[in-house]
């Protein structure tokens, strides 16, 4: 059996393979101002929590082709028809209509800048992201949504042009495949893994 359990989906349902449990030995809990009396023991838990896309699976399968996925209402009904959204919204807000998936690369290399920025020092747990960590809002032309997303090269400025990079090696499948750098940066510069797509 493998170390991680895996899922896949066939015929509509989900088919989990492998270790989804592991034992983990216990330790002793013992008060130290009573004689280091036994309390209780600890039962060390691992969890594997099947995370589902469902429609926005297309956007993070995307990021590592270097593609850009973002969606449009185009109900002919709605009063906020040709509305873009990037992050991927599957539904429009005005309408809750079945957004069009579009691709919004050219876009997005063409036009983004910094709305606005926070740059943290301290993390989450289970961060993976360099410390401190520059979380940026990127606008672009013609987008009615914000993307929140990471800056990796360089310190952000409010209205900064930057480009997208994409994690093309080893990707994770995850909103961190995803990337921006300032505009005028060379290939050579960027984190391992990561391409201009
Ligand atoms: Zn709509």
């Amino acid at each position: 059996m493998s170390i991680f359990g895996t899922v896949r989906v066939k015929k509509g349902q989900y088919r989990i393979k492998g270790d989804f449990h592991h034992i983990t030995p216990n330790m002793p809990i013992r008060n130290e101002d009573d004689g280091w009396r036994l309390m209780g023991v600890t039962n060390p838990r691992e969890m594997t929590y099947i995370h589902s896309y469902g429609g926005e699976a297309v956007f993070f399968e995307s990021l590592p082709k270097g593609i850009i996925n973002g969606s449009r209402c185009d109900n002919p009904g709605c009063e906020f028809k040709g509305t873009v959204y990037l992050p991927f919204r599957i539904h429009c807000p005005d309408c809750l209509g079945r957004n069009t998936v579009i691709n919004l690369t050219e876009t997005c290399k063409r036009s983004a800048k910094i709305h606005t920025f926070m740059v943290c020092e301290r993390s989450g747990a289970f961060n993976t992201l360099d410390k401190p960590i520059k979380f940026i809002n990127v606008e672009f032309d013609g987008v009615s949504t914000i993307l929140m997303s990471y800056l990796s090269i360089g310190d952000p400025k409010i209205g900064m042009k930057v480009v997208p990079i994409f994690r093309t090696i080893a990707p994770t499948y995850t909103i961190t495949d995803l990337s921006w750098v300032p505009q005028d940066t060379s290939q050579k510069d960027l984190p391992e893994g990561f391409t201009f797509g």
